[in-house]
């Protein structure tokens, strides 16, 4: 036979494929799980929290409670009953019927991930720009990434999202003759640094980006999880034109079931569920009565209670063992919320060179270079505090130090 082989795809793959990489992250994780590995890689909630015998009996009685509903086709959009209890769990933030949150405007999504793969269907051409911060979630880099859209990433500082370095980057990529469709950001308890943006800069962002028509994805897996008093008002309860909210019980309940969800402006969403049919015809039926169960008959707004205080013990713990442990020159952030710190290492280390050697010191981080689309990011790390045990952080971060003060030695 001539020609190619029927093994030889390269030549055969779509445009969209060529910018397709393994994620670091998830290659990492398949070490970083070994038990002898403490990991502050992975951004895992701590399910044993969780009142498992309860919720165990709850998904066992599922099908029988429900008839053959949960076994059964649904609608694209998700069902009623559970996107009435998302519009619950929203104004417990402040999103309410007066911000106009309705379920009639909600999407429901296979987890937070499909949200993203979503408002990139609807939004982005190939090489139309996204605004998002730098670093930012390496999941949101995939899905802007698979649509061929390029990212610009707007610094941040201790108080998040910084407006003038936004209104820059906004001026910067109009005079290259490019379009930005939208400003990606997880204001609170950002994933992967870990800081907050604050009220006053909440409305600041927002004005700058509605002057620049400017569409904004509001990304708010962590919001709930707030240590030291509420989280800030979510952008989406400041505005509702413009502003797209995506959030998740992935952190807040089960990551296994895969339920996120989308509450879009009302002209947008008849489009987000025709281009959800298309993906995925509708979500399951069976996570979405397992969620709405949990929500209509489980404790959950004392569930989110208990994993605040277990995180914040887990926070502190870092913290303190970052304070005691770390090489000089080490700098940190203090999130109030969420599951991550992010890390400045001194001068002269990189966290991805260093990887194979803490990986030998098992322990394990996520390298700061997976949360930028540049691959900038190699004098950082992400250090996660929600899985492990306070005692196996302060190991953790033992056996880190250890590794930095080698490699400074070096
Ligand atoms: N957005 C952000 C900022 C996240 O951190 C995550 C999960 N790590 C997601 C979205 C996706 O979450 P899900 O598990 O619901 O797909």
């Amino acid at each position: 036979m001539t020609g190619t082989t029927l093994d030889d795809y390269t030549d055969r793959y779509a445009r969209r494929v060529r910018g397709m990489t393994a994620s670091e992250i998830r290659a990492l994780f398949a070490v970083a799980s070994r038990p002898e590995v403490v990991s502050l890689a992975g951004g895992a909630p701590y399910i044993a929290a969780l009142p498992l015998d309860a919720v165990g009996e709850m998904l066992g009685s599922l099908a029988a409670d429900h008839g053959t509903s949960t076994l059964q086709y649904g609608i694209g959009q998700g069902t009623p009953e559970l996107r009435e209890r998302i519009c619950e769990v929203m104004a417990l933030s402040g999103i309410d019927a007066a911000a106009g949150a309705s379920p009639d405007d909600v999407v429901v999504t296979v987890g937070g991930q499909q949200a993203l793969d979503l408002v990139s269907r609807l939004f982005l051409d190939p090489g139309d720009v996204v605004l998002a911060e730098g670093p930012t979630y390496v999941g949101a880099l995939g899905a802007f990434q698979s649509a061929q859209a390029q990212v610009v990433h707007v610094a941040m500082d201790d108080d998040g999202l910084i407006p003038s370095a936004l209104e820059a980057a906004i001026a910067d990529v109009a005079r290259s003759g490019r379009r930005a469709k939208f400003l990606y950001t997880i204001p609170t308890y950002q994933n992967p640094a870990g800081v907050t943006l604050t009220d006053a800069r909440r409305d600041q962002v927002l004005d700058i980006c509605e002057r620049a028509g400017l569409l904004v994805v509001e990304d708010d897996p962590y919001g709930q999880l707030s240590f030291d008093g509420e989280a800030p008002l979510p952008l989406r309860a400041r505005r509702r034109e413009g502003v797209f909210y995506l959030s998740t019980f992935s952190k807040t309940f089960a990551p296994g079931l895969r339920v996120g969800w989308i509450l879009a402006p009302h002209a947008v969403r008849e489009k987000l569920v025709i281009a959800s049919e298309s993906q995925i015809l509708c979500p399951s039926a069976y996570a979405q009565a397992a969620v709405a169960t949990y929500l209509s008959t489980m404790p959950w707004r004392e569930q989110i209670k208990t994993y605040r205080e277990v995180y914040r013990e887990r926070r502190d713990a870092l913290l303190e063992a970052l304070t005691d442990l770390m090489p000089e020159g080490t700098t940190w952030t203090r999130p109030s919320g969420g599951l991550f710190v992010w890390a400045t290492l001194p001068p002269g280390l990189d966290s991805k060179a260093m990887m194979p050697r803490a990986i030998a010191a098992r322990v394990a981080y996520v390298p700061g270079t997976g949360f930028y689309a540049d691959g900038t990011g190699g004098g950082n790390m992400r250090l996660n505090f929600s899985f492990p045990s306070p005692e196996r952080i302060r190991e953790g971060v033992r056996r880190l130090a250890g590794v930095m003060e080698q490699d400074l030695a070096m």
